[in-house]
């Protein structure tokens, strides 16, 4: 009799899976920072640094959720081939768990992806097949899989079901409880972007499930397709140019996105994103990426209102990665130029909502 190739399987999982675990018990939670705002009385902005996961970016939270859920799904073996559509930060923390558990790993991503990013999935091993456009990602990720016989991750659909959001540490749980002694611990907005939905998702039904009156942001770039749906549910994909913001802003509505979590969403210009998050990193003293300035855009919005309303109380909202992994990109003023984004105007919005607590947009000076 042979023996089933079974518990050599079930066997391997369990080791990975402890893996996974003994990583997450190395690691310690994301600081909460509090934003100094010199002119703003009534309102504390927060500010969760995910940039200090071990691969940079909010994605190892999910990275490290996705690849349990394979292992636990029995979905992912010890012969497995991992795929993902990325527009980099995900396939960066893929990359360094699949490499954890010896398995390889291959990231689709839009030929755009900054080198930064590229650099980082070869430094854990992982594999980078490129394509024209954001748009093309999924397709060609589940025709790979299929050719490799391998595991097409799809972050745009198991993001949302692969954290547990009602606790176990996600990262709804790890900031209100570390807003617990703030002189306004349950913050009166949370400001979020979205790229697969998932931290809306999870903060959303985190804040419902705890019965908190905390409201969800929405801060989306002009060009992604997010916001329109919250309009007009009907509109599900959007053409034209992509948003320049890694991380957010996407093409498609994507499945795990969950309209219904959000009471509100602010828009913002590219230029502004990347001004914001150059003003948050001088004011604060740590490099944030763009999808971060996104967040600051909204937030200054949402504050000023309620500064303007006489309203006291805390706003909470995600420093995502840090801005080295844009060094080439938006923080390169030639590459800026080169795309015809001036900067300067959002960025003197910024240091005034910084200075003034007042918060203008361009759009609403012209009348
Ligand atoms: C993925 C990502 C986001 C958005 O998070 P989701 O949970 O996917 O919606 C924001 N910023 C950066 C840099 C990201 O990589």
């Amino acid at each position: 009799m042979t023996a089933s190739p079974v518990p050599s399987i079930r066997s391997w999982v369990a080791d990975a899976i402890q893996s996974i675990e003994a990583d997450f018990n190395r690691s310690s939670d994301a600081h909460l920072l509090h934003v100094p705002l010199p002119g703003v009385r009534g309102v504390a902005l927060y500010l969760k640094d995910e940039s200090t996961h071990p691969t940079g970016s909010l994605k190892h939270r999910l990275a490290r959720s996705l690849f349990l859920y394979g292992l636990c799904n029995g979905w992912i073996g010890p012969r497995t081939t991992i795929i993902e559509a990325s527009s980099g930060s995900t396939a960066v923390s893929e990359a360094y768990f699949a490499r954890m558990l010896g398995l390889r790993f291959i990231a689709v991503m839009p030929r755009a992806t900054s080198a930064e990013k590229i650099a980082e999935i070869a430094f854990y091993g992982g594999e980078s097949h490129f394509v024209d456009s954001a748009a093309a990602m999924y397709e060609e990720s589940a025709r790979l899989a299929a050719s490799l016989g391998g595991h097409y991750m799809d972050q745009f659909t198991f993001a949302e079901r692969a954290t547990d959001w009602r606790g176990n540490n996600n990262i709804a749980e790890s900031m209100f409880s570390q807003m617990a002694s703030e002189e306004h611990p349950i913050p009166a907005w949370i400001v979020i972007g979205a790229g697969t939905g998932g931290t809306s998702a999870t903060l959303g039904r985190y804040i419902r499930y705890r019965r908190l009156p905390t409201r969800l942001c929405l801060a989306d770039p002009e060009a992604s397709v997010f916001h329109r749906h919250l309009a007009d549910r009907s509109v599900r994909a959007v053409a034209g140019p992509p948003s320049l913001i890694e991380g957010i802003g996407r093409p498609r509505c994507e499945p795990s996105f969950i309209p219904e979590l959000i009471d509100r969403a602010c828009t913002a210009p590219d230029a502004a994103s990347i001004a914001s998050a150059r003003v948050l990193s001088r004011r604060i003293g740590r490099s944030c990426g763009g999808s971060t300035g996104t967040n600051l855009w909204a937030a200054a919005e949402i504050i000023a209102e309620m500064e303007a309303r006489g309203e006291k109380g805390s706003v909470a909202t995600l420093l995502c990665d840090s801005g080295e992994r844009y060094r080439s990109t938006h923080l390169d003023d030639a590459w800026l130029a080169q795309r015809g984004i001036d900067i300067s105007a959002a960025t003197a919005i910024m240091e005034r909502f910084f200075e003034t607590g007042i918060f203008t947009t361009p759009d609403e000076s012209r009348g």
